[in-house]
């Protein structure tokens, strides 16, 4: 069982660590706030990453500082304009926007620079060894490394070949620029790190100007501090990567940024890493990226999530300095109760079971007024057509209903929602026993919410007619992956025997007609059944609608 915690849910204002520390520097004078969300564009951004956008967008905004939006665009092998542009979009849709828009690709210059200043001073130094003599080099935990034939030379041969790297004189691989710092330091990534490899490879936006590129930890302090960012804000795995983050700007004597780390977030049955959802889209195990049962903030998009229930789920979870894994169930409270508060109300039958109003007029029509949102009256009402022949939801009527059984069976009664109160006479069945249909009168004098003789009936359901509902696919999403930790698996297995083949199950709906205007986005809850979105892949034609939560939330009443 994961360890399911949240950081706080009881809702009070608790100020996360890094508010703390920002409160502090503002009490000593330092005021200022300059944060940046620094991606790499190698995939779409998923559910951690809103977590990480809202962490360094909400700081800034909270101190009147600014945030950046940074390409770390470093590796041009795995990097699109594609994925440049979904991110940006992704941002602006959660609500923010970026002081300015950055790529680590607009600093190689600097950098490689920055590189000779530093290979001048005897601190860098051109490697010919290969990727396998290097890693052996580098000893263990326990075993110091050891230092490389090259390491020695002089600060002339290495500018000398430095820059024949540059010009494309070697091959991939054939040499490196290192860090000279100590084989046998206590922290691996201080032993001589690798700070340029050769890879001769277009890159999306430099095109074909560089064949050196610069590593993570050579490239991303430094971006930080060009762009004078304070608060340096990554995940817990770069806490050993922060010394080497302060060596190099050391020395070279530029803007001292800091780095600080927050746990990432981890949610239960979701898979986050980008490599594996990448692989999921290439293999067409989802329908692509924005799958509406991927973690992505396009897929979550797709399925009906509002940018405030992802905001407030960012809230909800707080800043944790430990890591832990958050409840899947907490994510979908949050887009209930922003759905809630936004979502028009509608009636939709999933299982339809038919029903015959006896005594009421063949072909007559007529128009109950509906609220849209007892949530919101400015939502007003509108209207939904009433006649003979209508459809209810299988499970609301029982042949053979338990005490306390306030929907409908035979000879009971029961409210139709803002209409008639029908009682159910007869039941019909096929040659196999299954109903089929259910003969119902109705009383007349009830269509106001009242009755004929001021009897109060107990349970009340949702239904639309027939002859007027609009059939439309509808997609009911259950997560992904079986398992809480999709990871989780025997031996000889991967995360892709983890995979729910009822992830997805499409079924028809009939709708009531209003519902037929919808267009791709909308949102509505259908009483009684869940939240639902119109789908992109949705026409006039063939409306699609995406079940984006449940309304039994299991969730609020686990942690009340
Ligand atoms: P990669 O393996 O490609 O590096 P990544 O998930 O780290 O994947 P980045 O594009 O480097 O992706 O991430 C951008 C920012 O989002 C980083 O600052 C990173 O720390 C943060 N981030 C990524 N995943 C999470 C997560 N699960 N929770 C919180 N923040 C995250
Ligand atoms: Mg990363």
């Amino acid at each position: 069982m994961a360890n399911v915690t949240t950081e706080e849910t009881n809702g009070k204002e608790k100020m996360n660590f890094l508010e703390e520390i920002i409160n502090e520097a503002v009490a000593r004078g330092e005021s200022r706030v300059q944060t940046r969300f620094p991606p790499e564009p190698n995939g779409y951004l998923h559910i951690g990453h809103a977590k990480s956008i809202c962490l360094n967008f909400g700081l800034a905004q909270k101190y009147g500082g600014k945030c950046n939006l940074r390409f770390d665009d470093t590796n041009p092998v795995k990097e699109d304009v594609e994925y440049v542009d979904s991110i940006k979009e992704d941002i602006q849709w959660l609500g923010f926007r970026w002081a300015g828009e950055y790529y680590a690709s607009d600093y190689f210059d600097q950098l490689y620079l920055w590189a000779e200043e530093l290979i001048k001073k005897g601190k860098a130094y051109v490697d010919d060894q290969t990727q396998e003599e290097i890693r052996a080099g580098r000893g263990t935990v326990t075993v110091p490394g050891t230092e490389s034939p090259w390491r020695n030379r002089s600060a002339e041969e290495n500018l000398d070949l430095f820059r024949r790297m540059k010009a494309g004189e070697f091959a991939d691989g054939e040499k490196v620029l290192r860090a000279k710092i100590d084989m046998a330091h206590p922290n691996m990534l201080f032993r001589d790190p690798i700070m340029y490899r050769i890879i001769h490879s277009e890159h999306h936006r430099t095109g074909d100007k560089w064949c050196i590129y610069p590593m993570y930890d050579y490239a991303h302090g430094q971006s930080d501090s060009i762009e004078k960012i304070t608060h340096s804000i990554c995940t817990l795995e770069f806490d050993v990567h922060r010394p080497l983050y302060d060596w190099f700007i050391e020395q070279l004597g530029i803007y001292p940024s800091h780095q600080y780390e927050f746990a990432r977030l981890n949610l239960t049955y979701t898979m986050m890493s980008k490599r594996k959802l990448l692989k999921l889209v290439q293999d067409k195990i989802v329908m692509g990226w924005d799958d509406p049962r991927m973690p992505t903030i396009c897929a979550l998009r797709r399925k009906g999530y509002t940018p405030a229930s992802v905001r407030a789920f960012a809230e909800r979870v707080g800043v944790a300095k430990r890591d832990n894994v958050i409840d899947l169930g907490l994510l979908e409270f949050c887009a209930r109760e922003d759905l809630n508060k936004v979502a028009e109300r509608r009636m939709a039958v999933l299982n339809p079971l038919k029903v015959v109003v006896t005594n009421y007029e063949e072909g007559k029509t007529e128009e109950f007024e509906c609220i849209n949102n007892p949530e919101n009256p400015d939502a007003g009402t509108r209207k939904v057509p009433f006649s003979k022949v209508l459809y209810i939801d299988r499970d609301d009527f029982m042949e053979n209903p338990p005490k306390k059984y306030y929907r409908l069976s035979p000879g009971t009664e029961v409210r139709l929602r803002y209409s008639y109160l029908i009682k159910c006479e007869e039941v019909v069945k096929d040659a196999e026993g299954n109903i089929t249909e259910l003969r119902c009168t109705y009383d007349p004098q009830s269509g106001n919410g009242s009755s004929s003789d001021g009897r109060r009936v107990k349970g009340v359901i949702h239904w639309v007619s027939a002859q007027h509902a609009v059939e439309a696919e509808i997609r009911l999403f259950d997560t992904l992956f079986t398992k809480e930790d999709p990871n989780d698996v025997e031996e000889g297995q991967t995360y892709l025997d983890n995979l729910n083949p009822a992830s997805m199950v499409k079924t028809t709906g009939y709708l009531e007609p209003s519902l037929k205007e919808a267009k791709a986005g909308d949102k509505f809850q259908f009483e009684r059944v869940g939240y639902f979105c119109v789908d992109t892949d949705s026409t006039p034609e063939h409306p699609v609608f995406n079940r984006t939560v449940t309304l039994k939330d299991s969730w609020a009443k686990m942690n009340k």
